[in-house]
């Protein structure tokens, strides 16, 4: 089954409205010949609305890097689906391994803020991985189903089609560690087998599975190689216009 890649750049706490701006005309000027794959950047909220003025037109897509379940009310230092929508975004991320570890986000709450930017309409991207302590003792694949099963519960078949998954193995966020190729696609094809089971094929065979965690311009061609990797969420090399033009225009 062909899935339209997808390829993200997650810009995390990084960036003033000058620096942000400046990045996103180099990455829209650098990939403006390629129509056959989706771009998405998650720039901090503080930016996303300039942001959203120098891609407008391009195609490429703005995501929230969080969002909150509600559309407004006393949520301090929360952003809504509404408030992403309208500073020019049209997706989020949920679920990344620094908001669980750092601020304790469980699979619970990543289930409400994914219920809540799919119900407003926004492309969702939730991120799944284990720790290196998980997977050396050998809990990878019950970690995963784990963390799937808890933020996919109450989303319907129809909002599968807005949904991707981004596997992103925390020992290798940051760290210039990679999953190898093969390491990668055996976790990406045991998800894929997990969304069948809780959906079914046709699903499963639709959803959009990127891989995440140090991918690089030196790394990019054998991960996105592999039949099941259909993207990848880039975090540090991201924040390099010429690093990430290169990743976006991956040859596999
Ligand atoms: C991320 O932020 O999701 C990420 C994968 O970061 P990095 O590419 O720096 O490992």
């Amino acid at each position: 089954m062909s899935r339209r890649p997808l390829l993200v750049g997650n810009w995390k706490m990084h960036t003033t409205v000058v620096e942000a701006c400046q990045l996103a005309a180099a990455i829209r000027q650098g990939c403006s010949d390629l129509e056959d794959r989706d771009i998405m950047l998650a720039p901090p909220a503080t930016v996303l609305s300039e942001v959203s003025h120098i891609v407008h037109g391009s195609g490429i897509i703005l995501a929230g890097q969080n969002v909150c379940w509600a559309a407004e009310g006393a949520f301090t230092g929360e952003i809504s689906p509404v408030m992403i929508q309208g500073a020019g975004g049209h997706a989020a991320i949920v679920g990344h391994s620094e908001r669980r570890q750092i601020f304790h986000e469980d699979n619970a709450m990543v289930n409400r803020r994914l219920c809540g930017g799919l119900a407003q309409g926004l492309l969702m991207i939730l991120c799944v991985g284990e720790t290196q302590e998980e997977r050396e003792s050998g809990q990878t694949f019950a970690v995963l189903a784990e963390q799937l099963r808890g933020a996919l519960d109450g989303v319907t078949p129809t909002q599968c089609a807005r949904l991707a998954i981004a596997y992103e193995p925390v020992w290798a966020i940051g760290t210039g560690l990679t999953a190898s190729g093969g390491q990668a696609q055996e976790v990406h094809e045991f998800l894929r087998d997990q969304v069948a089971t809780l959906y079914e094929k046709n699903i499963a065979g639709h959803m959009r599975i990127l891989y995440g965690g140090s991918v690089k311009p030196d790394n990019v061609d054998q991960l996105l190689a592999q039949p099941d990797i259909d993207g990848a969420l880039v975090g540090g090399a991201a924040l390099d216009a010429a690093s990430f033009i290169r990743i976006v225009h991956y040859k596999a």
